[in-house]
């Protein structure tokens, strides 16, 4: 997609902080950190989100996935990390391409959500 923004730091026409890559998925530094350690991972190929993904996009999202830990480990929440997919409107999702947050650090990062 020619103006969706991680398509083009998939494009290398925008830069990242790149962590990590192979031919289906792009991990990066998130530009504004909430976490020592936050890195966004996503498909190379445009998925909008996961309220869009079809059956035959299970195997990318399962290696979005698998990845984590290691991903995690690298940059320096050796003792666990959360995984955050925010989709659409109501989990307020900002950038329409999906992406995994990985969140974490030294510390716990903290309670899941505000109870009601
Ligand atoms: P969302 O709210 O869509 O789940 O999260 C979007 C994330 O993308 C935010 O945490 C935001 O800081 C990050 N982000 C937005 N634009 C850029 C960018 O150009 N580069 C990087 N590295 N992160 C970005
Ligand atoms: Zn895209």
């Amino acid at each position: 997609m020619s103006d969706c923004i991680f398509c083009k730091i998939v494009d290398g026409k925008i830069p990242a902080a790149k962590v990590f890559e192979d031919d289906d998925i792009l991990a990066f530094k998130d530009i504004s950190p909430a976490r020592p350690v936050h890195v966004l991972v996503i498909p190379k190929k445009h998925i909008t989100s996961l309220a869009t993904v079809s059956p035959e996009d299970s195997p990318i999202l399962g290696k979005i996935l698998a990845k984590a830990n290691e991903i995690a480990v690298a940059q320096g929440s050796p003792d666990g990390f959360r995984v955050i997919i925010n989709t659409g409107r109501v989990g307020q999702q900002e950038v329409p391409h999906l992406h995994a947050h990985i969140v974490g650090g030294p510390d716990p990062v903290g309670p899941m959500l505000k109870r009601i």
